[in-house]
């Protein structure tokens, strides 16, 4: 349920009618940038707690949320989303590129290769310190020698961080040393991770299951959320099907579905979905063309010489490239992309 406040209620209205959801036996979510105030219920509620809700001082309507998710749901919060990652905005209108390797290496490739993206406009960058693997034998990550690679790195490049947690007892040690927290797509079910990481309190990009339906990515973005975390970013990042052409097959029908059920922000990655370099750029375009509000792209300057994903990784001069071509289908589409600052030199030099 929803239950809408008047726009002239007091914030003792507001304290009361959510002490009155607890008594009732729910959990109540201040739900954010909603005006009039409003005030999210969860929990399995009935016809009588309905009205007993509607009849508080203060009250002006209670909406029953018909869907499963609820707090990721459009009806409990009618405009977008804004996720706010250290200064990055995901789901303003614009559309944000995170960029980097898909492994941390070591302290020099880091910095390497985040220099050559934020010198081509990312705004963020990614790198993963704990790898899930289907081999056992593949390279597992740096664990947290790795996020201390990536926090280093963010004092001298200054880009926001994000990175994937595999384990929920690693979660909180990823928090104190990352912006964002990523949930990949073997764990988009993992709901003992999802809830850990919910509760960590740092914004989350949660990547679609890679055969995961919209409903239960949103159900696992509501493990998030009901766990406190409210900023949180999707990912389509290509899906199982009988094609092998690519790696994945890169859903972005998605795109204008997700939006027309939930508020909540989505990226796509479309280094995972191609599977190769080759097609790492178109796929970018067919993403922000069909309103994506960003991407997440590996980047590495020796990608024969990487530890994971070197054949999808796309080389510094081809990110240049990338940036680019999604530039002038965002000024189409009247959007901005990347580091503005940093664009608009490039263009003037
Ligand atoms: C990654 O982003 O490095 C990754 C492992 O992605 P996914 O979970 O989408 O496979
Ligand atoms: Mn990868």
């Amino acid at each position: 349920m929803l239950v809408v406040m008047s726009s002239s209620a007091t914030d003792s209205q507001v304290k009361r009618v959510k002490e009155r959801i607890k008594e009732l036996g729910f959990k109540a979510h201040d739900i954010p940038e909603q005006e009039p105030t409003a005030i999210g219920v969860t929990g399995n509620s009935k016809q009588e707690e309905r009205v007993y809700l509607e009849g508080l001082p203060g009250v002006a309507q209670v909406i029953p949320i018909s869907k499963p998710y609820k707090l990721a749901s459009r009806d409990m919060h009618p405009h977008d989303s804004i996720v706010d990652v250290s200064g990055v905005k995901f789901g303003n209108g614009n559309a944000v590129i995170i960029a980097g390797p898909c492994a941390i290496e070591s302290e020099e490739q880091t910095l390497r290769i985040s220099n050559a993206v934020a010198e081509r406009g990312a705004q963020m960058l990614r790198g993963g310190a704990f790898k899930p693997r289907t081999s056992p034998y593949a390279f597992q990550g740096l664990g947290e020698k790795g996020l201390e690679i990536l926090a280093k790195v963010k004092t001298i490049t200054d880009l926001p961080v994000v990175t994937e947690v595999v384990d929920p007892g690693t979660a909180k040690l990823a928090g104190d040393y990352v912006d964002m927290l990523q949930i990949g797509t073997r764990n988009m079910q993992n709901f003992t991770l999802l809830k850990e990481v919910g509760k960590v309190g740092k914004p989350v990009l949660l990547k679609r299951g890679m055969s995961a339906t919209l409903d239960e990515t949103l159900m696992s973005a509501e493990y998030l959320m009901s766990n406190g975390c409210h900023q949180v970013v999707i990912c389509e990042r290509g899906v199982r099907t009988f094609a092998s052409h690519a790696r994945n097959t890169l859903d972005v029908s998605i795109i204008p579905a997700l939006k027309q059920v939930s508020h909540l922000p989505i990226i796509i990655d479309p280094s995972h979905s191609s599977g190769h370099r080759y097609s790492v750029i178109p796929h970018a375009l067919a993403g922000i063309g069909a309103g994506a509000d960003g991407l997440i792209i590996d980047v590495h300057d020796k990608p024969e010489e990487a530890l994971c994903d070197g054949p999808q990784a796309i080389l510094p001069d081809q990110f240049s490239e990338l940036m680019c071509l999604v530039v002038g289908i965002c000024n189409v589409m009247g959007k901005k992309i990347g580091n503005q600052k940093v664009l608009e030199d490039a263009n003037q030099g």
